[in-house]
């Protein structure tokens, strides 16, 4: 297992991608499943100062997360919200509804039995989040924390917004990513922050190849996810 931590826009979600087929590995992507019950919190109209709302929220909500790295489903009771959790509303909600105790408890659990089928299945998983080599994953044999200056990731996130059709400006997606950056690293609840014993790669020079290059390389050397078939992480 890989357990692929850092802030938004360091490209954490393209490289936990391709590193999982390129090593026939599944793929957990942590954040859509914080986006998800997100969305549900806003279309039930919750206040997101009220905790114990957002919590029966989180527990009312049937999310459905697929584990294939060319295809991870994401649903919410049978309904495709792929797109939608990508959104400015989601975006700006995400962190307030992740900061919850009641939330992290449910989806921890949750990412974890993921973790113990697809392993017990595939063979190997590469799973991104915040928090996964700290607190879902503590014992994970393989930790990348991925960074990026405030500058680059204002930029990816910036092209990415524009390339899905939404409006975007590099100072606008500057704010939002050092924004929520802030709100993840200063919460009470699993902050955003490098395990101890991660690999810390800062990716703001490096192409999206030359990342996967070197940590397909770290996990082999490390003795991982060798064989597994990637058609099985379907
Ligand atoms: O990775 P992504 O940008 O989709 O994550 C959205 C948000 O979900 C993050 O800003 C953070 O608030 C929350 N998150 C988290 N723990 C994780 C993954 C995501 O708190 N493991």
């Amino acid at each position: 297992m890989v357990a692929m931590d850092g802030p938004s826009g360091t490209g954490k979600s393209t490289v936990s991608r391709k590193l999982a087929t390129k090593l026939g590995a599944g793929y957990l992507d942590t954040g859509a499943m914080y986006r998800m019950v997100t969305l549900a919190v806003l279309r039930a109209g919750v206040d997101l100062a009220d905790a114990v709302a957002i919590a029966d929220v989180a527990r009312k909500t049937e999310l459905g997360i697929g584990t294939s790295p060319d295809e991870a489903a994401v649903t919410l009771a049978g309904e495709d919200v792929a797109a939608e959790i990508r959104g400015a509303d989601v975006t700006t909600a995400v962190s307030p509804v992740s900061a919850v105790p009641a939330v992290r408890e449910l989806l921890v659990a949750r990412q974890r039995e993921i973790i113990d089928e697809v392993l017990g299945r595939v063979g190997g998983i590469v799973v991104e989040g915040r928090d996964i080599g700290t607190v879902v994953s503590p014992d994970a044999p393989l930790k990348i924390f991925l960074t990026a200056s405030a500058e680059v990731r204002a930029a990816r996130r910036s092209a990415q917004d524009s390339a899905a059709g939404r409006e975007s400006t590099h100072a606008v997606a500057k704010a939002a990513v050092e924004r929520r950056d802030r709100l993840d690293s200063t919460r009470a609840a699993s902050p955003l922050r490098a395990a101890e014993d991660a690999v810390e790669v800062d990716t703001s020079q490096l192409d999206i190849d030359q990342v996967i290059v070197a940590l397909a390389e770290l996990a082999l050397h490390r003795g991982l996810l060798e064989g597994c078939p990637a058609e099985a992480a379907r």
